[in-house]
């Protein structure tokens, strides 16, 4: 028996069958590549779900963490600690927002999201009945709350009730969102790009249109940034392409590189109005070595000129793409910004696909039920591209 299938069979006896895991054994990381336990290579296009941005086995990020180990792993936030001032500052001086909350996970982002525009709406007239709306295909994460804004019947229903106050509006039609508004409205929330959902950009007149109804009606915006913000479409945050600026922004996923951290960030306003002390916490959230993983990150993203490859590269990217479209009919059409990019596929099963790939040394990435889905490390070279493209073509 080799090594991985050891591992794997073990794997099923005791950990809860919550995926429907592909037959390989990761063991290590180098640049672009992986390496499974039994020593076969992959060039990784899905960066373990759109996280590890700066490739593995960075020199600088892997010292930071240890030297972070090595003086202090955790304190609470009952204290303060040098590298919590020094991530809030970097994310505040990118996102141009004012306040950071630190947690451990994106959907713990989008609790806090909520909890927050819940309240700012409480404060205001005392209400208890407060209404949020989302989007239909949109993706916020497992937890009780982020679930209940996530727009897919298949993930909601075995779990109802969920939380109330919810409706739900089409992803670019600003008229169905604006068919949900009511004096009770307190948020809207949407992805900018929505990613599981299968990789939908924000058309700029939907976006913007929603930040004006926002605006005008004293509703706050919360945009989920978790998948597509640092630097993954070529601005640090995709909003940005847009130039919209939410009320309240969740952040996750390549914000710690691989270690567990994410944030929601809020604007003077949102900040000003809401929480308090008291009315939220975590016992993890934003310690030391979730801190300097963040604050290494920013470092290292400015260093490398990171969103600058990504603009730089996002031609090249989409051309390969566009020309795997024009040469296969089941391929029907490319979708996305920057590194985050959807080939739409008709007729075969997405699954199957993803799967050849790892058979041929590839790994990339379904979203929704016919998408593939390309969202490398942020370092990859054209030459990565290449090698990419050949391993995905001959997974047909
Ligand atoms: C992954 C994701 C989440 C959930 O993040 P977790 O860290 O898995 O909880 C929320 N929103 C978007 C857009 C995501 O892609």
């Amino acid at each position: 028996m080799s090594v991985s299938q050891n591992i794997m069979d073990r794997t099923e006896q005791v950990v809860l069958h919550t995926y429907n895991r592909f037959p390989v054994v990761f063991e290590k990381g180098e640049g672009v590549c992986l390496t499974d336990a039994d020593g076969k290579e992959y060039l990784d296009f899905g960066a373990g779900i759109a996280v590890f941005a700066l490739g593995y086995g960075n020199k600088s990020y892997n010292d930071a963490l240890k030297n972070q180990i090595d003086k202090l792993i955790h304190t609470s936030n009952l204290y303060y600690h040098k590298p919590l001032c020094e991530a809030a500052e970097k994310i505040i001086a990118h996102t141009g927002l004012s306040r950071v909350f630190f947690t451990n996970s994106g959907a713990e982002a989008i609790e806090g999201a909520i909890k927050c525009a819940r309240k700012y709406a409480y404060l205001k007239d005392g209400a208890s009945d407060h209404e949020i709306i989302a989007m239909n295909h949109s993706f916020h994460g497992r937890t009780v709350g982020a679930l209940s804004v996530t727009g897919n019947t298949h993930y909601q229903d075995p779990f109802k009730p969920l939380m109330g106050g919810v409706k739900f509006a089409d992803f670019n039609d600003l008229d169905s969102v604006l068919a949900q508004i009511t004096d009770k409205t307190c948020a809207i929330i949407l992805e900018t790009v929505q990613g599981e959902g299968g990789i939908f950009p924000a058309d700029p007149e939907f976006l913007q249109g929603v930040r004006k109804i926002c605006t005008e009606k004293d509703i706050l915006l919360i945009l989920d940034e978790i998948q597509c913000g640092m630097g993954r479409t070529g601005s640090w945050f995709a909003c940005q392409h847009y130039g919209v600026e939410p009320d309240i922004m969740t952040c996750a996923k390549a914000l710690g590189c691989g270690i567990p951290v994410g944030a929601f960030v809020l604007n003077e306003k949102a900040a000003a109005h809401s929480l308090v002390p008291g009315d939220h916490g975590t016992t993890y959230g934003g310690n030391p070595l979730a801190c300097a993983a963040v604050s290494a990150v920013f470092d290292l993203f400015d260093e490398m000129d990171l969103v600058g490859h990504v603009q730089a590269l996002t031609p090249y990217f989409e051309k390969k793409l566009d020309e795997l479209v024009g040469k296969y009919d089941f391929l029907v059409k490319r979708r996305g910004m920057g590194f985050m990019q959807g080939l739409v596929v008709e007729g075969r099963p997405v699954g199957a696909i993803v799967k050849k790939a790892l058979e041929n040394g590839l790994v990339i990435l379904s979203a929704g039920s016919d998408v593939i889905r390309l969202v490398p490390p942020l370092v990859i070279t054209e030459k990565d591209i290449d090698e990419m493209i050949r391993r995905l073509e001959a997974s047909f």
